[in-house]
């Protein structure tokens, strides 16, 4: 059957239309020529899709002088001013919203502190106050909101938009995106930190090789998001990911779910702590901020002092270890260490690295691309991809088609 046969024409110029957004949201400006061959369509296809993209406010063009002949060329990009986006991270510790337009230049960003054990009610309110003042700068800038995404640091049921269970915030059965879209009257997309951070980190990628990505999202908590084939592994409710909680020491430290031994008992915020308490460095924890810590350590590992450096080499090595366990399982392209903890793991890198060089069978670990990212900002890229994604795919283009 082909693809003719399998999709009508409305569906094919849909597609194409993504497909040509998408091209511009990756690589900014283009030709038309550029965007043909790029996506292996002919130029009458890409100059009449682009006509409606144009018509519907969705891209702009402008003129360039080419190369030293000094003829004129058009170059396309998306309209900045076709609307807003808001991402929108809920963290353990931590609210931190993000306005961007269209073209997801960043307007706004703002953080707040999340009062440790903070109930449903103070989180949300919090979150609702970032909300409704990046709402308000939207509208005194004329762009009308598209949506908000939502990163939140627990089980997300993927059919309700339910925040489940937080592991660590223990809220649960929160039907927030429900709440939210009733209350703002715009689309709302909740997901997993992990799963957000992995959609990000695709959608920006540039290499057609790279569709098969693991994410790990390390900090009080670990999960991982996994796209295989380009495709996020969700699991029936969306809670697929949760590999924190898998045995790595059978004999190992008590974990707070109940178990002993699980991964992030040797990894996580509370490991680091231990180990480097064992290894007599002292730093200065406050027991109210979980992760307030992060900078000193980093600063001594810059510093170069041994002691911090051997223990998270050794965080590395059980890193390693799980990540060898997730590379044998999903034979992924890339795999990306980043959250709150991504700023220290960059020093247990190379330990990490190496028991990818060893482990895993038949070369799997040689061809697995190593990155440990320390942006922190990677859950709310992947919200603003949920949004434009969205707003790409409807009711955008009902004008359009
Ligand atoms: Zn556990």
């Amino acid at each position: 059957m082909g693809l003719q046969d399998k999709y009508d024409r409305k569906d094919i110029r849909r597609l194409n239309a993504v497909n040509v957004l998408n091209q511009l949201r990756i690589n900014r400006e283009l030709s038309r020529a550029n965007i043909a061959a790029k996506l292996g369509l002919t130029r009458a296809t890409v100059s009449n899709i682009v006509s409606e993209l144009i018509a519907a406010g969705l891209l702009l063009e402008a003129e360039y002088l080419e190369g030293q002949s000094g003829r004129p060329g058009l170059l396309l990009q998306l309209n900045p001013n076709f609307g807003a986006m808001i991402a929108l991270e809920i963290d353990v510790d931590r609210v931190v919203i993000m306005l961007t337009n269209f073209k997801q230049v960043r307007l706004w960003r703002q953080s707040v502190a999340m009062p440790k054990g903070a109930s449903v009610d103070t989180g949300l309110g919090l979150a609702e106050g970032l909300l409704s003042r990046a709402l308000k700068i939207a509208k005194d800038k004329a762009l009308r909101c598209l949506g908000i995404g939502v990163a939140w640091a627990g089980l997300v049921n993927r059919n309700s938009g339910e925040l489940a269970y937080g592991p660590t915030s223990r809220w649960e059965n929160v039907p927030l995106r429900q709440v939210w879209e009733d209350k703002y009257g715009l689309p709302v997309y909740v997901e997993n930190e992990a799963h957000a951070a992995a959609i990000g980190m695709y959608h920006f990628n540039n290499d057609a090789e790279k569709n098969d990505i693991v994410y790990l999202s390390l900090g009080v908590g670990l999960g991982a998001g996994v796209i295989i084939d380009g495709n996020l592994l969700r699991g029936r409710q969306g809670y697929a990911g949760q590999v924190g909680h898998v045995s790595h020491s059978p004999n190992g430290h008590p974990c707070s779910c109940g178990k002993t031994g699980c991964w992030i008992t040797e990894v996580g915020a509370v490991a680091i702590l231990r180990e480097l308490s064992n290894a007599n460095v002292s730093v200065n924890h406050d027991a109210s901020d979980e992760v307030a810590w992060i900078d000193q350590v980093c600063e001594m590992a810059e510093a170069g002092d041994e002691a911090v450096l051997s223990t998270l080499a050794n965080i590395g090595q059980h890193l390693g270890e799980g990540i060898a366990r997730l590379v044998e399982t999903f034979n992924p392209s890339s795999v990306i260490v980043g959250g709150r903890l991504g700023k220290v793991i960059k020093y247990a890198s190379p330990s990490i690295a190496e028991v990818l060089k060893n482990r895993p069978m038949h070369a799997m670990g040689e061809s697995v691309e190593l990155t440990v990212s320390c942006s922190e900002e990677d859950s709310l890229v992947g919200c603003l991809a949920s949004v434009f994604d969205a707003a790409m795919k409807n009711p955008v283009f009902d004008s359009v088609s």
